[in-house]
This record gives structure tokens, C-alpha cells and sequence, in this order.
């Protein structure tokens, strides 16, 4: 299988997940569409985050090393193409630890603290004053994934703007201590449901946090999740005018159902009164049990040729390491470190 089909020319895109689960709808709209979408016209990189899924579980080593192989089989059953993307692992890229820990020295701990998501993350994790410190410098080494590659485009959730905006701060250090351009700044791309809430509308839809409609649901999960969804607590009686604001099968039927026209109707009929949760209900699963057979049919039939999942990762992560040396010696360069 060829998987450098790639030219100079193209944009380069580096994007990623944290091996800590099997990758659920809110992946599927934040980014996951988009990389399908890109990687026809981009050189792209995606990188199975599993040293960042480690900085939060390494009391529970096997919850990343088991879900490596779910992300990737996750990603050839929504159509990423091995021969168009090239799909690495994170613990096989050497240069990715190195340029951590030189940018590290770049980073106070103030700035660190003053991240968004992070705060948010340290709070709903309980760390309180056990923070690990690989959790509260991930941020760092996210930004020398990016820069390891010279990304200038990631597609992401909103949760990662704080990361992209870190990154872009290393880079312009690296440059001005450099005195030239070495790396990229980058830039977000968002869908439009950069933060898909989880079913009961309190939370980003989220693996660690166990609120997640995977992409392997079985129908049954798929039904009993959108029974249990949270719409308007003052809609009581079908007559009753409702509210689509915050009601989370809207959000999701906005994200998912194909024809917006007719999403558009269904709005202006609940908010008249008339449309009952149970119609909603059922239309919005319908359009979810279309889209995820053919995505958890294909995702079973990958998870039984674990072998073929291997390579793919083993190929790809050659051809990263390959690519990010060149990025690391720039940086080592930088710091009056390539002597030999
Ligand atoms: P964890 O709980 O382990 O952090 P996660 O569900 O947040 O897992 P990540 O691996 O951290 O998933 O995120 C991978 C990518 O998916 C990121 O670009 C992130 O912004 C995006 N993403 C994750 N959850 C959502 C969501 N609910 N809506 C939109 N994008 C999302
Ligand atoms: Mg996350």
C-alpha cells in the first residue's frame, strides 16, 4: 500500500485523538468529516495521541494501549483513506518527546495554568493539588505535534482553540529566536458543531467523561441514548409551544440530519406548539441509525484483521518519523545543539 502520495505543494494538516476510548459522534461533526473531506486536497497527518492519553490515566496503563487500535479503526470506518492520510502513533515519534521538552522551556507554569480547558478539565478530573505534571504540560507537547509536521491547519473542537493559541505563542518564540521563519503558525478549522454537548445537554460529549453515543453503538444504545436526551422541561403537553435553544435533539438533528430545509420546518412547528419530544425522538434516531450501520458494520469487519490495522499504524508512523526530523534538527539548531 502507497500511503506518500503526497506533494510539496499541498497545505499540511496535523490533527489527533487521545486513545482514550472508541471515538463517538461528537469526533464524527467536530473534525472527523472534515479530515475525510481534506484529504483529498491536503497532505495530512493524524496522530493517535497515546502518550497524551497517559498524562490522565497512567494509574490505568491499558485503558490507552487497548484503545489504540479501536481510534484507528475508527477512522477507516467514517472513510479515512490509509493511501490519502498517513496515520501515525505518538509513542513512535521520537522527535515529538524531544521537541516537548525544548519548548517546555519556553512555557511558564502561570501561562499554563491560565489555559481554559485545561482548568476546566483539571476541575471535572478532581485533580485539585495532584495535578500530574504531563497533564498540565500536555498543551505543550500537543504544540510540538503540530509543529513537528509544520501544520498550518487543524481541524478541531472548541476545546482546542487554547491549544492552537499555545502553539502559535512557541512558534513565534522558536522564529524570533531563530531570526528567521522556521515554523508555521497554525490555524483552527471548526465545524459548525464544534462542541457537541452529550445527551443530557450538561457536557461536551466526551470519552472520559462515559456520555458519549459512540461510533460503534449498537441500535439499542442508539435508541435507549436519544430516549433518555434532554429537551425542553417545560414542554409538557404536545400542544405545548416549545423551545429548541438548548434542546439537544434539535442540536443534534442541526449537526446531523442531512436536510436542513426540512430541520427548519420541524423547528418552527415545535416552537408553534403541536410537535411532540416522541416525533422529534424518532426522527432524530432514524437519521442516527442510518448514518452509524454502515460506520459500525465496517468498524467490526476492521477490528477483525487486527494485523492490517498494525501496519497501517507501523507504515504510517515511519513515514512521520521521516517527516518530523527535519523539524527537530531546525529546533536543535536554534539552541546551538546539532554539534555532531
Ligand atoms: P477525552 O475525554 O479523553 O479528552 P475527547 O472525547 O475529548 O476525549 P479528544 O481525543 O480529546 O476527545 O479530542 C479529539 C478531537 O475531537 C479534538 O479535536 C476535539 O476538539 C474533538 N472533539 C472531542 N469532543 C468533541 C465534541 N463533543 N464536539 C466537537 N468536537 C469534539
Ligand atoms: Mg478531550
Amino acid at each position: 500500500m502507497n500511503t506518500n502520495q503526497h506533494t510539496d505543494k499541498k497545505e499540511i494538516i496535523l490533527t489527533g485523538d487521545r486513545a482514550t476510548g472508541p471515538l463517538h459522534l461528537g469526533h464524527y461533526v467536530g473534525s472527523l468529516k472534515q479530515r475525510v473531506a481534506l484529504q483529498n486536497s491536503h497532505e495530512q497527518t493524524i496522530l493517535v495521541a497515546d502518550m497524551q492519553g497517559l498524562t490522565d490515566n497512567a494509574h490505568d496503563p491499558k485503558k490507552v494501549s487497548s484503545n489504540i487500535l479501536n481510534v484507528v479503526a475508527d477512522y477507516l470506518a467514517v472513510g479515512i483513506d490509509p493511501t490519502k492520510t498517513t496515520i501515525c502513533l505518538q509513542s513512535q515519534l521520537p522527535a515529538l518527546a524531544e521537541l516537548t521538552m525544548y519548548y517546555s522551556n519556553l512555557v511558564s507554569i502561570s501561562r499554563l495554568e491560565r489555559n481554559p480547558t485545561v482548568k476546566s478539565e483539571i476541575q471535572s478530573k478532581g485533580f485539585e493539588r495532584s495535578i500530574p505534571a504531563g497533564f498540565l504540560t500536555y498543551p505543550i507537547s500537543q504544540a510540538a505535534d503540530i509543529t513537528a509536521f509544520n501544520a498550518s491547519l487543524v481541524p478541531v473542537g472548541d476545546d482546542q482553540l487554547p491549544m492552537l493559541e499555545q502553539t502559535n505563542e512557541i512558534v513565534r518564540k522558536i522564529n524570533s529566536l531563530a531570526r528567521r521563519h522556521i515554523l508555521n503558525e497554525c490555524r483552527p478549522l471548526l465545524s459548525k458543531a464544534s462542541r457537541l454537548p452529550s445527551t443530557d445537554g450538561k457536557n461536551k460529549m466526551s470519552k472520559s467523561m462515559g456520555n458519549a453515543i459512540n461510533l460503534g453503538a449498537t441500535e439499542k444504545e442508539i435508541s435507549a441514548a436519544v430516549k433518555s436526551m434532554y429537551t425542553d422541561p417545560n414542554h409538557i403537553r404536545v400542544e405545548d409551544a416549545g423551545n429548541v435553544e438548548g434542546n439537544v435533539v434539535f442540536t443534534y438533528l442541526d449537526a446531523f440530519h442531512p436536510d436542513e430545509s426540512y430541520i427548519s420546518e420541524l423547528k418552527d412547528h415545535y416552537q408553534r406548539g403541536g410537535l411532540g419530544d416522541g416525533t422529534t425522538k424518532k426522527i432524530l434516531e432514524t437519521c442516527l441509525q442510518e448514518m452509524l450501520k454502515p460506520i459500525r458494520e465496517k468498524r467490526s469487519e476492521l477490528l477483525n484483521d487486527k494485523a492490517q490495522l498494525l501496519d497501517i499504524l507501523a507504515k504510517g508512523s515511519q513515514i512521520s518519523r521521516e517527516k518530523t526530523a527535519q523539524v527537530l534538527s531546525d529546533v536543535k539548531d536554534v539552541f546551538g545543539l546539532n554539534i555532531f
